[in-house]
């Protein structure tokens, strides 16, 4: 008989809790008459959750319209059987979008060179390209400039004319959506408004109008538009938590990571922890091995910063993170084997990815984007 190995460590993805924050989402943005479509968005293995995984669940929960970054993310979601509208929209030049457009994929187009490249295609697949137009608004990163706006359009309702695109959507990205203060919202959204009013002028009439992420959706109802792009409220954490109240949210953290305590011991006075002894101890204590480090997304910055939950303790990392392991403190009581939870979402009072991410000096995206990738992730 083979033998399968103990995993060091889980990544427990609750779908149950996906499904319930992808409903709750509609409930925040459904108005009296309508509301906008909701985008999830499922790029980078829906932020470490797990792309097939999480899609179907999104489709399960009535979910219209998915998003990707690449046309890989995109076929690879085809090749698992979604069969929903899916926009993937981050092309390189030269890039060849006959299977994207043969499989029935949305696709976005930033420049008149890229929807060259995207009409054929049409030329090479036999079907009419799907094509959001994207326009940058002031986050200086995707999307046509403002100068070239109308060079966009025209050369979209000309490939249209010519029924080589389908012109289906116009969108943009926010930069500072979690600001909400931030000056910069209000002149996307009246620059967001202009392109739209240009692209009206000159014919273009798209199904989908879409501006908003996370931030953007659940502070801006003024953004919604025809569609909302849910990225990382739907994994049930908090897009804005400086101005968003977690409880009125009413989202649940959907990943756990967690791992067997390896080992125990006893440190004493002056004993240096893990590389380079950047923590000495002042005092006898016990400590425990968590088989978890950085080659599995566990943030380096997090030596000596972040926390874990062992039984009911809060126990700190000493020293530094290492590729595979780390030490923390921990109460006499602890033994080998014990659960030691790195975040969840925070019921059993456990630290929650965002407490990592405060420690750790980044994003939540990061932390979980990163971790999520590590040995044994299970869907439950
Ligand atoms: N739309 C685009 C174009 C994105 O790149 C992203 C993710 O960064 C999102 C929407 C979702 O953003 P968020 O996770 O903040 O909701």
């Amino acid at each position: 008989p083979s033998a399968t190995p103990t995993p060091r460590a889980e990544i427990v993805v609750d779908l149950a809790a996906f499904r319930q924050n992808l409903d709750r989402l509609g409930e925040l943005v459904a108005t009296d008459t309508d509301g906008p479509a909701v985008m999830v968005v499922v790029k980078a293995d829906a932020y470490g959750h797990g792309l097939v995984e999480c899609a179907r669940a999104a489709r399960e929960a009535g979910v219209p319209w998915l998003g990707v970054a690449t046309q890989t993310e995109a076929l690879a979601l085809r090749a698992a059987g979604d069969e929903g509208r899916l926009l993937s929209w981050l092309g390189v030049p030269g890039e060849d979008y006959g299977d994207a457009v043969g499989a029935d994929i949305d696709v976005s187009a930033s420049s008149v060179q890229q929807l060259n490249e995207i009409a054929a295609g049409t030329d090479s697949s036999g079907m009419v390209a799907r094509v959001h137009l994207k326009v940058d608004t002031g986050l200086s990163r995707n999307g046509a400039p403002r100068s070239e706006w109308r060079e966009l359009f025209e050369a979209g309702v000309r490939l249209q004319e010519e029924d080589r695109v389908d012109i289906v959507g116009i969108w943009s990205h926010f930069a500072c959506a979690d600001q909400p203060a931030h000056h910069a919202n209000d002149q996307q959204v009246a620059a967001f408004d202009e392109a739209l009013a240009l692209a009206e002028e000159l014919g273009l009439d798209p199904e989908v109008r879409h501006l908003a992420n996370s931030a953007g959706a659940l502070l801006r109802p003024d953004a919604w538009f025809d569609l909302v792009r849910f990225g990382i409220a739907a994994y049930g954490i908090n897009p804005a938590p400086d101005v968003l109240d977690a409880d009125e949210l009413g989202l649940t953290p959907i990943m756990t990571v967690r791992a067997d305590v390896a080992l125990t011991k006893e440190i004493g006075r002056g004993d240096g922890v893990s590389y380079g002894h950047t923590y000495v101890s002042d005092r006898r204590q016990h400590v425990a091995l968590i088989p978890l480090g950085y080659g599995d997304g566990v943030p380096r910055h997090a030596s000596g910063r972040a926390e874990v939950r062992v039984g009911d303790a809060h126990c700190r990392i000493l020293g530094r993170v290492c590729m595979d392991q780390f030490v923390v403190a921990v109460p006499d009581s602890v033994q080998a084997g014990d659960d030691a939870v790195l975040f969840g979402p925070g019921t059993a009072g456990e630290p929650t990815v965002d407490d990592w991410a405060e420690a750790c000096g980044t994003i939540s995206y990061e932390i979980v984007t990163r971790i999520g990738g590590a040995a044994g992730r299970v869907h439950r």
